[in-house]
């Protein structure tokens, strides 16, 4: 598999490149050349097949040959090695939850996979050792922090917002050690972030350090979000009508993995791509107008993103044909007082607690159904509510319970290096 960047001004790469590079010479997404179709075998097989067996046939292709199988294997099954439920929510609403992961976020799965490729690439010898440099707001840096933590060859650098991130994101930043250096800057995560994209751009850092960066752009930790939607059509009724997906939607990444794994055949239904205030794509949907926002900060705020970087990816995949975008996408946005009834009235007529970025995909659900009645859907529960105590504990009026695989963070010593925000003082500890 080849893969091509989105501006057309770069050479073609193998997936080796692309997940080592992160983003393409030109500043382009890179995107597959070819869309794999699952075999028939597969789908007949898919509710039987063992998690790591259906990562390694679906991720196969992809990786085209840069990782032995045996290799991909263990990096899949490492990947997914956790249970991601369907769970009754409410009258044709399934939750596919997929915060049980070691820090209860959905982003553990790709950081998980792209970690491991990268140690993978780094042990071969034939790369240079890696930097992954990210900017948090609080949700992926502690995937990050998680996945590639005692992984050879990498070394992660996080920076992080001082007093902005929740205490257990907080904890899942600084408590780790080992390959893992968390910077305390005073300041935004808009600093934190300007500072990263200063470094990427320094040559005298380039010529020091292999930097590369975390997010969904990089296609190791895209593609594997196509997991999460084999796991669902896995465990959907036999014969049933396709569901109707919901995903809580940011900068467009795993909305688009899953339409991915629709183009490659799994049986799946309309997608709805939920939004908070910063909508841009509903816009987009509704007038053909696409226009980036100033982000605005809302209760589901790792979707805060005013231009979605993965929406390009999205428009490839249909041929910038928004007629055929429409038939297969609708977007919608839900406001924050939206969300907080939808919690309130899940939580008591249903019993179930959705964080807040489940209750916007919950809402948009609800939306879409109320015109197309008879349809069953799941919403994709992106994160653990215990993530939100600050937004969920006043509408349910309880402390929420700290699962397992936060609870032996609890105690253990902080370790971050404080940091203004200033560029002479990254540099200074990247150059080190
Ligand atoms: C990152 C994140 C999202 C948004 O995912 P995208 O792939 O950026 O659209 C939604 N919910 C939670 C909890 C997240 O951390």
């Amino acid at each position: 598999m080849q893969y091509y960047s989105l501006r057309r001004q770069a050479p073609t790469v193998d997936f080796r490149t692309a997940a080592i590079t992160g983003q393409a010479p030109d500043g382009g997404l890179y995107f597959p050349e070819t869309i794999p179709r699952f075999g028939a075998d597969f789908l007949r097989d898919l509710p039987t097949l063992d998690r790591a067996d259906l990562a390694l046939a679906v991720m196969r292709p992809y990786v085209g040959g840069t990782i032995p199988d045996a290799d991909l294997h263990e990096i899949c099954a490492a990947a997914v090695d956790f249970p991601f439920p369907l769970v009754p929510v409410s009258p044709g609403i399934t939750a596919l939850e997929l915060f049980h992961g070691p820090t209860l976020a959905f982003k553990d799965v790709g950081a998980r996979f792209m970690s491991r490729c990268l140690g993978y690439f780094a042990q071969r010898g034939d790369t240079p050792s890696v930097t992954v440099l990210v900017a948090t707001s609080g949700d992926t840096g502690g995937a990050v922090a998680s996945g590639f933590l005692g992984v050879p060859g990498v070394e992660v650098v996080i920076l992080y917002p001082k007093g902005k991130v929740s205490p257990v994101q907080e904890q899942q930043l600084t408590t780790l050690g080992q390959n893992i250096t968390a910077l305390e800057v005073s300041g935004t995560f808009d600093d934190c972030q300007a500072l990263v994209k200063q470094a990427f751009r320094d040559p005298e850092l380039a010529a020091h350090r292999f930097l590369t960066s975390a997010n969904s752009i990089n296609v190791a930790r895209w593609l594997p979000q196509q997991l999460y939607y084999c796991f669902a059509a896995q465990q959907w009724p036999a014969g049933a009508q396709p569901p109707v997906i919901s995903v809580p939607s940011g900068n467009f990444g795993n909305i688009c993995a899953g339409l991915l794994a629709r183009a490659s055949g799994l049986p799946l239904g309309h997608f709805i791509a939920a939004c908070n205030a910063n909508d841009p794509v509903p816009r987009y949907l509704r007038s053909g107008t696409y226009a980036a926002q100033a982000a605005v900060a809302t209760h589901s705020n790792a979707m805060d993103v005013g231009d979605p970087s993965n929406f390009v990816r999205i428009l490839e995949l249909f041929q910038h044909d928004l007629g055929a975008l429409k038939a297969a996408l609708s977007a919608e946005t839900v406001s924050d007082p939206d969300t907080v009834a939808t919690i309130l009235q899940v939580w008591f007529e249903n019993g179930y607690l959705l964080d807040p970025h489940a209750a916007v995909a919950y809402a948009a659900l609800l939306r879409y159904q109320a015109q197309h009645p008879d349809t069953a859907g799941i919403l994709l529960a992106t994160a653990h509510p215990v993530k939100f105590p600050g937004v969920l504990e006043p509408i349910i009026g309880q402390p929420i319970e700290l699962p397992e695989a936060v609870r032996h963070l609890q105690g253990r010593p902080k370790q971050a290096i404080p940091m203004d925000v200033d560029f002479g003082a990254l540099k200074e500890f990247l150059l080190r």
